[in-house]
């Protein structure tokens, strides 16, 4: 039986209403067997979601201060959307009393403590769902990931799947035939039993591992937007909604800026073209978007403009470097050695900088970088830079179009707006510049004028 695995973010399952629309999208395709649910999210009038009240649960509980209030909110906002639509009282609070077990587990090792607590919000949220759909008269059962076998690396906060996972969830194939599998997002087991959280919006991973292991037809990702825009719709006003992109493009766009899915969830479902479609919980009508292998030639050649803050580059300059063997490696090699990670490293005849997120930087941690740079490297000039923007160019048509880059510096030109770097992988499916912050918003807004108006 062909089965489509549906991943619902937080955004559709805030209220009532988002979780009745869920359970009739589930009954209107029957192909749709298997659903990942993330925890109760922000909805008009909700203003925080489940995920960050826990968070916020465990740092007060760590501190050893009262978060009996947030408890209850936390607990109030499961009953109000689930007892109005028929779990019995006593069916919710016997499943939320999970959370007073959770939060009685030993604390000594406080990241294994964030990720028992924190997964609670999906875990609540995928029992009660399986409660309702019962209710509703459908054959559904909640599975949770020690049940279907996701095992994941003991990386609390920031988990991996381990390989074997895949193998093991396959088994639920069987299970997907007679029932609704109902599963919770966000977490695995590791191999000591305990559960592991993946980085935040994690529920989109697990929906991939799931859609690889069940070989699902498509994987649905339920959200409250249309689908994924051209570009930032902060920026430009309602940009126009990509019917189609290829893995290799969405992996390109969510590496600034575009974060309507999480980066790594994009790999379990490439490697069996297992198509994505990003669609709207509130309007099904839109067909969404596509992420798959191939789109048609008579699509754009550009998909996508993203845009992030946030860069430093260190750039030096030394006479003759092109003939020195392994200055790159000895410079990047201090960035290692610091554990620091590097986004791009553009070189000319006798330049090479060394472009990174700010975030990871301290004046201590300059200022160790450059005193070992010169130690090590010796170069004429040393400068840095802060507040840089990277603005990237994406488009698998990159790759047969000649101009593209004459047309980017032309219309950058005409917005007066400075290039700083410019960096083209050889997979030529995006180009990526430097320019200072202050110009990334102009810039964003004379690119899509350029490729889309
Ligand atoms: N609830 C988690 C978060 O807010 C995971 C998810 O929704 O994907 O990050």
């Amino acid at each position: 039986m062909e089965c489509i695995v549906c991943k619902f973010g937080g955004s559709s399952l805030a209220t009532t209403g988002g979780i009745q629309q869920a359970a009739s999208l589930l009954k209107q395709n029957p192909a749709r067997r298997c659903i990942v649910l993330s925890a109760p999210g922000k909805a008009p009038g909700i203003t925080i979601k489940v995920t960050d009240l826990l968070i916020a649960i465990v740092k007060k509980s760590l501190d050893n201060r009262n978060c009996s209030g947030e408890i209850e909110q936390v607990k109030q906002r499961y009953r109000d959307i689930y007892i109005s639509l028929g779990v019995s009282g006593d069916t919710c609070e016997n499943v939320l009393s999970d959370l007073d077990e959770r939060l009685s587990f030993p604390r000594e090792n406080r990241d294994k403590y964030r990720d028992w607590v924190v997964a609670a919000g999906e875990d609540l949220n995928a029992r009660l769902f399986a409660h309702y759909l019962s209710a509703e008269g459908m054959t559904a059962r909640y599975i949770s990931p020690g049940d279907g076998g996701l095992f994941v690396t003991d990386t609390f906060g920031d988990a991996q799947p381990l390989p074997e996972s895949s193998l093991n969830l396959a088994s639920l194939k069987q299970t997907c035939s007679d029932t609704i599998v109902v599963f919770p997002g966000f977490y695995g087991i590791t191999k000591s039993g305990d559960i592991a959280t993946f980085s935040r919006g994690g529920s989109d991973l697990t929906g991939a591992i799931l859609s690889d292991a069940l070989n699902a037809v498509e994987y649905e990702n339920w959200t409250d937007v249309d689908g994924i825009y051209c570009t930032n719709p902060k920026i430009v006003d309602s940009p126009m909604q990509i019917s189609a992109l290829t893995y290799k493009e969405m992996r390109e766009l969510s590496y600034i800026g575009f974060n309507v899915f999480h980066e790594e969830a994009v790999r379990p479902a490439m490697d069996k073209k297992i198509p994505i479609r990003l669609r709207n919980t509130f309007n099904p009508d839109n067909p969404g978007t596509l992420i798959a292998s191939r789109r048609l030639p008579s699509e754009r050649d550009i998909v996508g403009i993203a845009s992030g803050g946030g860069y430093a580059s260190f750039n030096l300059q030394k006479f003759l470097m092109n003939r020195e063997k392994g200055f790159g490696r000895r410079l990047l090699s201090i960035f290692e050695e610091m554990s620091l990670s590097y986004e791009h490293c553009p070189s000319g005849v006798d330049n090479i900088s060394v472009i990174l997120a700010q975030a990871q930087l301290t004046p201590e941690i300059v200022n160790t970088i450059i005193r070992r740079i010169e130690e090590s490297l010796q170069p004429d000039e040393i400068k840095t830079e802060f507040g840089i923007s990277l603005i990237a160019v994406v488009g698998e048509g990159l790759l047969h179009k000649i101009g593209v880059l004459a047309q980017t510096a032309h219309a950058l030109a005409d917005a007066n707006v400075n290039i700083k770097m410019a960096n083209q992988g050889s997979s030529e499916i995006s180009m990526i510049f430097g320019i200072d912050a202050s110009d990334e918003k102009r810039a964003v807004k004379a690119l899509y004028n350029t490729f889309f108006r």
